[in-house]
């Protein structure tokens, strides 16, 4: 397997308004559009910068994974996503490598991306997401 690029760096946010306007204004990176992604509790925005993203992930729960997160270790980094070629032969080959998968067949992420989580024990602390997607 080989990763293809960094597809998206994860930010864990507790109001992507307030953390939108430090990037727009400040940065210079502007949000292109926001999703929910209701299977994941989750307010999505997009922020494409070179050949990789910036995603904002705001719970729309309390009880969202996002919410947890922050509640365990607050807002911050959260994941790295890699987009791989094809997401089914990446899950297997993880797991014959006796790598733990969060998610040991694919889910829909935001954007329609075909995502699979890597359990972070494993990876030195790191959530790894697989991502496939097609090209824009
Ligand atoms: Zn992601």
């Amino acid at each position: 397997m080989k990763a293809m690029k960094l597809d998206h760096i994860g930010i864990a946010v507790k109001n992507i308004d307030e953390v939108a306007d430090f990037y727009q204004n400040v940065m210079g990176i502007n949000v292109t559009s926001t999703e929910v992604v209701e299977d994941q509790k989750v307010k999505v925005a997009f922020l494409p910068l070179g050949d990789t993203e910036l995603e904002l992930l705001e719970s729309t729960h309390d009880d969202g994974p996002i919410a947890k997160y922050i509640a365990k270790k607050g807002e911050g980094v959260q994941h790295l996503a890699f987009k791989v070629e094809n997401i089914d032969s990446a899950i297997s080959y993880m797991m014959e490598k006796g790598y733990r998968m969060i998610d040991e067949s694919p889910r829909y992420g935001a954007g329609g991306a075909k995502i699979a989580f890597m359990h972070p024990k494993g990876t030195n602390g790191v959530l790894v997401e697989l991502c496939e997607r097609k090209d824009i």
